[in-house]
């Protein structure tokens, strides 16, 4: 699992090999791959950049320069690790450790916390764009490349959380 899916919204057309709500009846260390996989709503936050200010995270409205703002997905989803330092993998273990690295509406934070999914989450609606029309995520957002900003602190933002 990557931060951002560079999966079309094909992945939630067809949910018959998942089954029905598993992420209310497996604990996450049980799920396939592709039950994890599927949890991402392909929001696109956690490729914003974030600040650590005196033991605290902090987003901002930079996104990373892979990040396509209309899609929220990763224009090179292969290479990512490659070529990105702090492309994170997203593992349970990851979420574990490290929540705070994603934004409070992410359903591995929620699920990992054991709670539920929101109601826009593709996997409840069954539509990839629930998270978009929901505004849950980067593409209604104003958000700049990381290649435009000179000083992080002037792009910290509360949205990502909301
Ligand atoms: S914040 Fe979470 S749900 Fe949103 S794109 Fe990243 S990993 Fe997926
Ligand atoms: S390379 Fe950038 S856009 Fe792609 S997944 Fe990593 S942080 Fe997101």
């Amino acid at each position: 699992m990557s931060s951002t899916q560079d999966t079309p919204n094909r992945r939630f057309a067809d949910l018959a090999d998942v089954e029905p709500e598993f992420w209310k009846k497996k604990r996450p260390e049980q799920f396939s791959r592709t039950e994890w996989e599927l949890l991402c709503d392909g929001c696109g936050k956690c490729c914003l950049n974030k600040l650590e200010i005196k033991n605290k995270i902090y987003f901002t409205s930079a996104r990373c320069r892979f990040l396509n703002p209309e899609t929220c997905l990763c224009r090179i989803y292969e290479h990512r690790f490659e070529k990105v330092d702090d492309c994170r993998n997203i593992t349970l273990q990851a979420v574990l450790s490290e929540p705070e690295i994603l934004p409070a509406t992410c359903a591995y934070r929620l699920i990992v916390g054991g709670r539920d999914l929101p109601s826009w989450h593709p996997l409840v609606t069954g539509c990839a764009d629930s998270v978009h029309t929901a505004g849950q995520s980067v593409q209604s957002r104003p958000t700049i490349s990381e290649s435009e900003v000179k000083d992080y602190e002037d792009y910290i933002v509360e949205w990502p959380d909301l």
